[in-house]
């Protein structure tokens, strides 16, 4: 599982335009995450405390994720992930275990960030959800950030669909006490992402993405990379009946493989 892996944390190598329609929350991120983790310096001679914890809220599907991985490698810093229902789910004092550990590795590991996806899964409201192991959790995790110190440059950002779902103890100041809305594209943002997706295709001159932005009103991020996905393997599927996979493809084949309008027909 993901959160197994941070022994040596990985440094993904992609950037802002690999994110689309989401306009200002760019910029309030890079205010919040980046310019600290790159100038704490800034920070101390302002005499202020860069926030320790970020709450991403929104939809699933819209980049939550993507942005955290973004931002860790803008800033050149090393990126955890912890899954919130994963880490729940271990043994007895495991769970404890392993956050404290990845919290430790991310100190050494600093500048770094560390991810905690469907945190209202380890941290529901504690009277909503009595859970032992939850009670036992949301302690630990009180407890670790609670020790990060503003120069061990660390940030954590949690995600959740459910922001009021979070146990209110986790929002008090020094904690996560800064809130990102993470929205559903509209047409401009859909369209945006579209060109992402579709950047390295060899997309049919024809295809008119403006249109196909318009009409996938209500689809997410995730949804628009699946659409792009399908349609570039639709393409595969038309030329397959033509070539013999024993011999290779040949490469006029290969040159004239176009994605083409009617690929898209998913939206
Ligand atoms: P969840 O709440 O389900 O974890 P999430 O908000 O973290 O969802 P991601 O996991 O970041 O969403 O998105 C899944 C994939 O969808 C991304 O890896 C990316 O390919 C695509 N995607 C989502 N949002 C965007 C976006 N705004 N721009 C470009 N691609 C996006």
């Amino acid at each position: 599982p993901a959160y197994e892996e941070p022994a040596e944390a990985r440094r993904p190598d992609i950037t802002y335009d690999d994110i689309g329609g989401l306009g200002d929350t760019i910029d309030q991120i890079r205010e919040m995450v980046e310019l600290p983790l790159r100038h704490p310096e800034l920070f101390q001679r302002l005499g202020i405390d860069p926030p320790k914890g970020v709450l991403l809220h929104g939809p699933p599907g819209t980049g939550k994720t993507l942005l955290a991985r973004v931002v860790a490698s803008e800033a050149d810093a090393s990126f955890f992930l912890i899954n919130g229902p994963e880490i729940l789910g271990k043994a007895y004092g495991e769970s404890e275990e392993r956050l404290r550990q990845v919290f430790n590795q991310a100190k050494d590991q600093s500048p770094a960030i560390i991810f905690i996806d469907e945190i209202d899964s380890i941290a529901p409201k504690r009277e909503q959800v009595g859970g032992e192991a939850e009670r036992r959790l949301v302690a630990q995790l009180l407890t670790v950030m609670d020790g990060l110190e503003p120069r061990q440059n660390v940030v954590v950002i949690g995600a959740t669909n459910r922001v009021d779902a979070v146990d209110e103890a986790l929002r008090r100041p020094g904690r996560f006490d800064r809130e990102i809305i993470i929205g559903v594209p509209d047409q401009d943002g859909r369209r945006e992402i579209l060109g992402i997706h579709t950047r390295g295709m060899p997309v049919a001159k024809d295809v008119d993405l403006e249109g196909l932005a318009r009409v996938t009103y209500g689809f997410v991020g995730a949804d628009l990379a699946a659409l792009s996905r399908e349609a570039a393997m639709d393409a595969v599927r038309r030329i397959l009946p033509d070539i013999d996979l024993e011999t290779g493809i040949p490469a006029e084949k290969l040159e004239n493989l176009q994605v083409i309008r009617a690929d898209f027909d998913g939206a």
